[in-house]
């Protein structure tokens, strides 16, 4: 694999440099930046995809056939660095990583024409139902159920911890339509319009006092056949292909710009009157993650070669997100010690700020406990820290 870029690849880097320099707002930059969960709020995040849309980059790894760039592999890594090192918030993947792929390789054509330009446009907002109370690591456990009657398939049951629920138009769900058989036998890959009668969405609050999360109920919801994807009973197999696409989001070039805005904080703030990064017990803890980092990069361009010649990512993808996950928490970690005092919850009745409120201290302090807090989570969601690891002990031991 090549590191280097040739000319070609640097004049495409240039043409991004611009297109950054000329389209992402100081206003979406600022609000990234600030955002605590993980993903910036709709509004924002949508004002970019749609930029991008226009530009006809926003299927930076589709092909082309489906809307897509059909950009190779280098060309994707440039497009994901240079967007992070700008402060472009990070997509959301529900839609163009997740279930994007599914109908673009198991759906039938009337799912691809209808969705995917929706979803390319930014006109659908989608959201992730597989995880069930029960079923999160064991997710064949699920219940939520899908009967047959006529030209539809009525749905009961719920789903949970489900991500944007509240502002989604779609939802991608894995539901039950056969009782028999192995657990993972009579799963099925069903997509469902929000606005359908018979769904509730209730909010969960988080322990950063934010409101990603939800649990989503479903009551005799009637769904028409032909929002099936590929075949019934089949499901399994699409979910654990979407899985691998969730488990390779993990882009190292987003790791790269939180370390960067690290050091800068860690050179604003003093200890004994010298920059903490000058502190070589606190250097040593950031070149640690730096190292971890630069060699998850490797592994980042391997998949990324991958999807360029039309492959998943692969369990390759397990290893760059148990990797990032914790180079991601140690970060926000060494933050909150960084900012000291700055970091405490302090305003009564509002410990945790939201981003245009009073806070002392410097500008940058107001995120950072927030984040500490939020990104807890990611060691659970996408698969749980101790199943990623499983699955690189079969992947690399065969056990
Ligand atoms: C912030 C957040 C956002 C989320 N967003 C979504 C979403 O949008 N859509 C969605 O469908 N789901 C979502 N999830 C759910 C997430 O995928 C599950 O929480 C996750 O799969 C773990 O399942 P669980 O919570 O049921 O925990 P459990 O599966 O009950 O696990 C509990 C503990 O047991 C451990 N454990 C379980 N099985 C094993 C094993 N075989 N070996 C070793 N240890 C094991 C786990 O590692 C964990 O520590 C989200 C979760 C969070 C926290």
């Amino acid at each position: 694999m090549d590191l280097e870029l040739s000319s070609e690849d640097q004049a495409f880097r240039d043409e991004v440099r611009d297109f950054l320099d000329a389209e992402l707002t100081a206003e979406i930059r600022d609000t990234t930046r600030r955002t605590t969960a993980v993903w910036v709020d709709k509004p924002i995040v949508m004002e970019w995809h749609r930029k991008l849309y226009e530009k006809g980059w926003i299927g930076y790894f589709w092909p082309e056939e489906f809307g897509g760039t059909g950009w190779n592999a280098t060309q994707q890594y440039i497009f994901l660095t240079e967007s992070a090192r700008a402060g472009a918030p990070p997509l959301i993947p529900m839609s163009l990583r997740y279930v994007g792929p599914v109908i673009f390789t198991f759906g039938d054509d009337w799912q691809k024409e209808y969705f995917l330009p929706k979803i390319l446009s930014g006109e659908h907002y989608w959201c992730q139902g597989y995880s069930e109370p029960g079923a999160g690591s064991d997710l064949a456990a699920l219940k939520c159920k899908a009967e047959r009657d006529g030209d539809d398939y009525i749905i009961n049951g719920t789903k949970i911890w489900t991500t944007n629920a509240h502002v989604a138009d779609w939802i991608f769900c894995l539901v039950r339509t056969d009782n028999t058989g192995k657990k993972q036998q009579g799963i099925t890959f069903i997509v469902i319009d929000m606005n359908t009668p018979g769904i509730t969405v209730e909010p969960i609050i988080t322990m950063d006092l934010d409101h990603d999360v939800n649990q989503v109920f479903f009551d005799n919801v009637r769904v028409p056949v032909k929002n099936r994807v590929g075949e019934e009973g089949a499901g399994w197999g699409y979910g654990k292909f979407l899985l691998e696409f969730e488990r390779a989001g993990g882009s190292c070039a987003r790791l790269k710009a939180d370390l960067a805005h690290l050091k800068m904080i860690a050179a604003a703030q003093h200890r004994a009157d010298k920059p903490l990064i000058e502190d070589a017990a606190f250097a040593t803890e950031i070149a640690k993650v730096e190292i971890g980092i630069t060699g998850l990069e490797i592994t980042e361009r391997q998949i990324l070669s991958k999807a360029a010649a039309g492959e998943p990512p692969g369990s390759e993808g397990s290893i760059l997100n148990a990797q990032a996950v914790q180079y991601n928490q140690r970060m926000t970690e060494l933050a909150v010690e960084a900012m000291d005092h700055y970091a405490l919850p302090f305003i009564p009745g509002r410990p945790f700020p939201g981003a245009n409120e009073w806070y002392p201290g410097p500008d940058y302090a107001p995120p950072v406990m927030g984040q500490y807090l939020n990104r807890r989570a990611t060691s659970i969601y996408g698969g749980s820290d101790e199943v990623q690891r499983e699955i690189i002990s079969k992947m690399l031991i065969g056990r």
